[in-house]
């Protein structure tokens, strides 16, 4: 198998259907007030749809404008 000549760009993982996410970083986190939460976002429907911190290790979706933690 030969791999692609490498000028591949992640917004083309969408057009196969798939997700694609854009990462956020450096939201202030509910949880633990430090500035490392980092928001998801969808590159199909231009909203938020999860949050991760790497300080505390929260994790959260959103539902509208709310943040609600997982787990
Ligand atoms: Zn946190």
């Amino acid at each position: 198998m030969e791999s692609s000549p490498g000028y591949e760009r992640p917004r083309a993982i969408s057009r196969t259907g798939e997700i694609a996410l854009e990462k956020v970083p450096n939201y202030p986190c509910p949880r633990c007030g430090q500035p490392q939460l980092s928001v998801y976002y969808s590159d199909k429907a231009d909203s938020r749809v999860g949050a991760w911190c790497e300080y505390c290790n929260l994790k959260a979706y959103y539902e509208g404008e709310q943040l609600i933690p997982i787990g």
